[in-house]
């Protein structure tokens, strides 16, 4: 018999924007005029910049050669960029890694979620609240986190850690020990930061308590204030307690095209029951020689000229035209009196939905009233709830008349 992994059978319903979707479509059906403007799914719009294109061509080019076809990549992936991330994205910030302490992937989806396979099945987990999904679900599969409760929207197992306007979005130390811990700054969905001195106390934690932190930057680009660390490696000792994930799909438009990377220092440690201290990065090799063939090498040199002169400057360009988006949203928001964050370091602005409407009442509104398409906050976490999420990843004209619509509302 065929023996099924029970914890699926536990992961509530279906996925948040599979249910928008069908609202939307249904809407859609019924109401075949609406000029709908969506300003929900976390996708970029804009293409692929030129040197990036260019640089896929060339290496298409390259494969149809027998003097220079590739087969399988190294499944960590090519040094040619793995040298450009090392020093672009860490030397820059006075940060060194050697080249095996950083792995190519095809998406900081699949690693956040993989990860925890190197991870005992009775590591407590915390997360905060609101949440990327896919951290929660990825551990309830692995069973880590007990049972579901619908009423509550929680696992019994998963630790929460609340962010709202309350706390300034900055969660706080847990009161029960973890031992993993998911951070993803700057954050989807609500689009805030944290300091070097907020994210200092969860390396001090992890550090006094053996555990690792799971550090999301998939954002990372979207940073335009300052004194905002764009990696947690930039804390001390956080090499000892953290892996970090980053994207080119964000910052460089690959989310059809797929590349991205881990960040897996030597020093970091893990534990077995009887104490011993793990070398994680061998366990993480292990892991990824065994399941993984690598990124394409056409992939891999698209993703080596976003580090050009040429491809920084253009995907410069794009991520302020995304962030005047984010202003445009920000400010159109704030003039009618709604309370909004983030938006400032990242293409997300959460709000507060006006009193007497929580977060599905008022996608409802918004949809059904302005034909505007957002995320409701609640889908995120049950700290989400009464918030709601819009991204500026839309055309400027959408973006714009998304604004207007919204703001001939009445509350
Ligand atoms: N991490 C966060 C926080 C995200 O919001 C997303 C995509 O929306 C991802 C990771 C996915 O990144 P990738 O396209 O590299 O899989």
């Amino acid at each position: 018999m065929a023996y099924v992994n029970e914890n699926y059978l536990k992961l509530p319903g279906s996925y948040l924007f599979a249910d928008i979707g069908r609202k939307v479509n249904a809407f859609k059906k019924d109401n075949p005029e609406a000029d709908i403007i969506r300003l929900g799914i976390g996708d970029v719009t804009i293409p692929l910049v030129p040197a990036v294109i260019e640089a896929i061509h060339k290496a298409t080019d390259e494969m149809s050669k027998p003097e220079t076809f590739r087969g399988y990549s190294p499944e960590q992936g090519y040094d040619f960029l793995i040298e450009k991330i090392i020093t672009h994205d860490y030397n820059s910030l006075g940060i060194e890694f050697s080249n095996d302490e950083i792995f190519i992937s095809d998406g900081a989806k699949s690693d956040t979620a993989n990860m925890q396979e190197i991870f005992g099945a009775d590591n407590i987990v915390a997360v905060t609240d609101p949440v990327y999904p896919v951290y929660v679900d990825s551990n309830a599969m692995a069973g880590r986190l007990g049972e579901y409760d619908s009423n509550e929207g929680k696992w019994t197992n998963l630790v929460y850690l609340p962010c709202t306007a309350e706390n300034g979005f900055i969660p706080s130390l847990p009161e029960k020990k973890v031992d993993m811990i998911y951070l993803c700054y700057p954050n989807n969905p609500t689009g805030t930061t944290l300091t070097k001195d907020q994210l200092k106390k969860w390396v001090d934690y992890a550090r006094d308590n053996k555990a690792v932190i799971l550090f999301d930057g998939a954002y990372e680009a979207y940073i335009t204030q300052p004194d905002i660390p764009h990696s947690i490696y930039e804390i001390d000792g956080a090499k000892e307690v953290a892996i970090e994930f980053r994207s080119f799909s964000k910052n460089a438009a690959f989310t059809g095209t797929r590349c991205a990377y881990t960040v897996v220092p030597k020093e970091l440690k893990g534990y077995t029951k009887s104490g011993d201290v793990v070398d994680m990065n061998k366990l993480w090799n292990r892991r990824t020689s065994t399941k993984f063939n690598g990124v394409s090498y056409i992939v891999q040199k698209g993703a080596e000229a976003v580090y050009s002169e040429e491809g920084q400057k253009q995907i410069s360009e794009v991520i302020a035209f995304y962030m005047e988006n984010a202003r445009i949203i920000r400010e159109g928001l704030t003039s009618m009196g709604l309370k909004v964050f983030g938006g400032v370091n990242s293409p997300y602005v959460w709000l507060k939905t006006p009193e007497g409407y929580d977060s599905w009442q008022f996608f409802d509104k918004l949809l059904k009233e302005v034909y505007v398409v957002g995320t409701p906050g609640v889908g995120f976490g049950p700290s989400g709830e009464r918030y709601f999420r819009l991204t500026a990843f839309g055309s400027r004209e959408n973006t714009k008349e998304a604004i207007e619509r919204i703001k001939s509302l009445k509350f």
